[in-house]
Parts: C-alpha cells; sequence; structure tokens
C-alpha cells in the first residue's frame, strides 16, 4: 500500500527533530507535526531558556565577588523586562533554525495537534485531514505535573510559566525538590526574589549521592534560599498581600508559588489507544531497546517514554531509530553511564552509580572525597566549598561514580564521562598528570580512601 509518508513524527522536540531530519536525509518522505513551537521543551521551555536565566542571575554573586578583588561596589539593577525581550529574542532564533534545518532536510513541517486514528493514520486537527504513513514515531515529550487534591492549587504555576511572569516577584515559593526546583530556586535567589524551596523528603534531589544532596542543601542556604524540608502544601489562599501557602507546621506567603513536583510522558489526546499503542504502568509509553513500541511500525522516543528525561538522551535515542530503520544500521543507545548536571548555584557535574547505589551493586567499593574552598573564594574570603566525590569498585578498581559540586562541574563532568564510559580504573585516572591551578585536578589527586563520618540530612 503506498503511504502519503515513509515516516510521520509527531512532536517536534529534540528526538522527534533529530529522527526526522536524518530519516528524510535518507531519502525518505518524512512530515513532522508540532502543536506549539519547533524546538520543543529544551529550547523553548526548558534547558535553554533556563540557562539563559542561570547566566543572568549569577551575575549578583559575581558583582559582590568582584569587590574581593578591588573592584568598587557594583551600582547595578536588574530589569526583568529587558531580559524576558532578550531571551524571547534569542529563543525565536533558535526555533527558526530548527525549522530551517528540517526544512532543508526535505521533511514537511505541520504545524498542529496531531492524533492517531490507528496504526498507519494520523489525523492533522489543524489543516482538519489526515495522512497515512508507513512508520510513526511518537516523540511528544513530557508535562509538569500539577497536584489538584489541595484548596488553591490551581493559584500556583510551573516552569512552563515561570519563563513568562509578567514582572520578578519579591518573594517565590517553589515546591520540589528535583533538579528544575533546586534550579529555579538558585536562579530567583540570584536574582534577589526572597526565595524558599519546599520539598516533602528529607533532602533535596533525590537520586543524587547523599554527600551530593547534602553539600548542595548547605551552599543554597548560604547563598540565601531558606530550604523547608519534611512539609508539603496543604493549600494555598490568596489574600490581599499575595499567596499564602499552608504548609502544615507553618505558613509562607509569598508573591507567587512555583510547583515543581515532577513531570508526566505527555500522551493526552494522541489516540494511543486508537492506533493499539500500550503504556507502562508509570504511563509512559512502553518500548524496547530499539524504540519500537508493541505496534509494529510505531516507535517512540524522548521524555514520553521516561528513560532518562535528557535532551541529549532524547538526541541519541532518536538518531538510533532513524539509523535503525533509515540506514539498516542497527543502532540502540547505551543508558549506561550518562553524565548529568544540575545547574544550581553551585552546580553539580555527576555521572555513574552513587555511593549506595554502587555499595548495592558492588558489595566492596571504595570512596575518595574532598569538599574545599575554591581558590578564588579563599581569596575574598568567601564561605562557599566544592565537593568532589569518586565512587570506586574495590574488586575492579574501575571508576564507577563521579560527582562535583563546585564551579564549572558541569563542564567538568562531561571529560570524567568519556573516561568512565571507557571504564577507567583509578590507577589509570591518578596516573594522569594534573592541570594546575584548577579545581578539576582535585580529582586525580586524591590518594586516600574516605573514611566515612556523620552525614548532613541525608534519605
Ligand atoms: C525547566 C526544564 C529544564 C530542563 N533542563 C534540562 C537540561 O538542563 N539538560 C537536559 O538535558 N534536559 C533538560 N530538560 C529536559 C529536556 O528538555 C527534555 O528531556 C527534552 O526536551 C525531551 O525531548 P523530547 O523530544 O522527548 O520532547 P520535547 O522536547 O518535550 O518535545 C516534544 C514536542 O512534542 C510536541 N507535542 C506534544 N504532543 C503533540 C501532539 N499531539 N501533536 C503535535 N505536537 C505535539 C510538544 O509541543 C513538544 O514541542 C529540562 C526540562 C525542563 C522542563
Amino acid at each position: 500500500m503506498a503511504y502519503d509518508y515513509d515516516l510521520f513524527v509527531i512532536g517536534a522536540g529534540s528526538g522527534g527533530v533529530r529522527a526526522a531530519r536524518l530519516a528524510a536525509m535518507s531519502g525518505a518522505k518524512v512530515a513532522v507535526a508540532e502543536e506549539h513551537r519547533v524546538g520543543g521543551t529544551c529550547v523553548i521551555r526548558g534547558c535553554v531558556p533556563k540557562k539563559f536565566m542561570v547566566y543572568a542571575s549569577e551575575f549578583s554573586q559575581s558583582f559582590k565577588t568582584a569587590e574581593g578583588f578591588g573592584w568598587s561596589p557594583a551600582q547595578s539593577t536588574f530589569d526583568w523586562p529587558t531580559f524576558l525581550a532578550a531571551k524571547d529574542k534569542e529563543i525565536a532564533r533558535l526555533s527558526g533554525i530548527y525549522v530551517t534545518n528540517l526544512r532543508n532536510a526535505g521533511a514537511d513541517l505541520v504545524h498542529s495537534k496531531a492524533r492517531l486514528l490507528d496504526a498507519h493514520t494520523v489525523q492533522v486537527d489543524a489543516q482538519e485531514r489526515s495522512y497515512t504513513a508507513g512508520k510513526i514515531l511518537i516523540a511528544t515529550g513530557g508535562r509538569p505535573w500539577r497536584p489538584t487534591d489541595f484548596a488553591g492549587a490551581k493559584l500556583a504555576i510551573t516552569s512552563e510559566e515561570a519563563f513568562h511572569l509578567p514582572e520578578l516577584p519579591k518573594r517565590i515559593l517553589i515546591a520540589g525538590g528535583g533538579y528544575i526546583a533546586v534550579e529555579f530556586a538558585c536562579i530567583f535567589a540570584g536574582l534577589g526574589v526572597e526565595t524558599t524551596l519546599v520539598y516533602r523528603g528529607p533532602n533535596i534531589l533525590r537520586g543524587f549521592d547523599d554527600h551530593v544532596r547534602a553539600h548542595l542543601t548547605e551552599e543554597m542556604e548560604k547563598r540565601g534560599v531558606t530550604v523547608l524540608l519534611g512539609c508539603q502544601h496543604r493549600s494555598i489562599e490568596k489574600t490581599a498581600s499575595g499567596l499564602v501557602s499552608d504548609l502544615g507546621s507553618q505558613h509562607v506567603e509569598t508573591d507567587v508559588v512555583m510547583f515543581a513536583l515532577g513531570r508526566i510522558p505527555y500522551v493526552e489526546g494522541l489516540g494511543l489507544e486508537a492506533a493499539g499503542v500500550k503504556l507502562a504502568d508509570n504511563g509512559a509509553v512502553a518500548v524496547d531497546e530499539y524504540s519500537r513500541t508493541n505496534v509494529e511500525n510505531i516507535w517512540a522516543v524522548g521524555d514520553v517514554t521516561n528513560r532518562i528525561n535528557l535532551t541529549p538522551v532524547a538526541i541519541r535515542e532518536g538518531a538510533a531509530f532513524a539509523e535503525t530503520e533509515f540506514y539498516s544500521r542497527p543502532t540502540t543507545f547505551d543508558h549506561e553511564m550518562v553524565a548529568s548536571a544540575v545547574f544550581s548555584q553551585p552546580p553539580i557535574g555527576s555521572v555513574g552509580l552513587t555511593e549506595a547505589d554502587a555499595r548495592h551493586k558492588f558489595g566492596k567499593i571504595d570512596i575518595y572525597l574532598s569538599r574545599f574552598r575554591p581558590m578564588k573564594v579563599t581569596f575574598y574570603g568567601g564561605e562557599e566549598r566544592a565537593l568532589i566525590k569518586l565512587v570506586v569498585d574495590n574488586a575492579t578498581q574501575k571508576v564507577v561514580g563521579c560527582h562535583i559540586v563546585g564551579p564549572d562541574a558541569p563542564e567538568i563532568i562531561q571529560m570524567a564521562a568519556i573516561a568512565m564510559k571507557m571504564g577507567v580504573t583509578k590507577q589509570q585516572w591518578d596516573s594522569t598528570c594534573a592541570v594546575h591551578p584548577t579545581l578539576a585536578e582535585e580529582l586525580v589527586t586524591m590518594r586516600e580512601p574516605y573514611v566515612p563520618q556523620e552525614l548532613g540530612r541525608v534519605a
């Protein structure tokens, strides 16, 4: 049977765009539907605008630091509308590049919500018509999860609205303990907003190494973020002077309440039932290692599959799909040793296993840990501390975990990830000569295993 397209991609985000471009470049007839803006979460309302906000918010600390180096106090104020306009201009430019790249590859772009009518037919709402396709790729990403079970929950915003607040609030409360909550707390605090982070668990950043979690909490508090642990919303009430969050043990009044309570796969209205596509128990599209769903001609990549929800992972899954299906090169993406960053202040870079996970997996492990004031901080008499931790499998001496909190940690971790992906041993790691004077040199100069002491707040 002749189809309208060889491949129809639903969602022009990180994974969908990469798959569509590669497939189209192979000569296949490809269409991509996007209901919002091309570029997806990462470019429009995720990694990229967030990083711009991180950059903007870091200046306040730099101004303070500068005084310790002899600069006169900076008489500078921050103008939120000016920043927003510049940010939106850059996002529009980047989204335009994605559109151009898709067109140059020969893919058709359809600006519409798309949904499956059956395993080979996609309804395109804006055009009030449907297309048939030999293969279909679901790359619809995720969206913020919002609680609805307490009064006033609707008064809160999510990260989506945080990028477009009409004015910078004086006070904000952020509910959540994941990396998005932590990053936004640091952003707003850096921009001079009185910031409270509220998390129901015993410490933030579940899934990260316990030393990292405790260390970052302390560092955030040093920078003025109030971290409230072990409590959560009972209600939010709008009053004449703001929004009052009832957290059980206390009430906190702020101008804005932001939920960063996790993200869920975006499958709503996608017609998965009509096509017979099955979901996993967690609501994600269930796929095998080749990103194939239970329906033979339908695949899914990226956040909608809820494997590792990061842009580079979605891109690699999309690329692996295209390689397999359009270049006859069966390819899977290896989800082991994927490095990640938290753009908190100070930032985190992390790759491999946490101490707890490594202990569980290998039994006997060696820990190397260093906690110190970076050179720049000691110069001006600051209190900020960096943390570097290596987790080593005792039997093989392979470095199986590397965790850094401190300046440039996200940049450093990328290189550590290369060595660890290659199976580097602690001896090989240490035989690498240091680069001096840097923070990273500490990585290759930790000779003595760490003797555990009482940790701070850990889960
Ligand atoms: C605030 C925030 C910060 C983040 N920071 C980072 C970071 O620093 N580093 C990192 O690696 N990752 C980060 N992420 C995660 C990253 O953005 C995602 O992992 C990545 O965008 C996933 O790509 P994707 O292709 O799966 O989906 P998306 O990029 O979400 O793209 C899906 C697209 O599909 C469209 N769509 C959905 N349904 C339909 C439909 N039915 N019809 C048509 N179109 C549809 C959506 O509009 C969207 O454009 C962040 C996410 C958020 C929210």
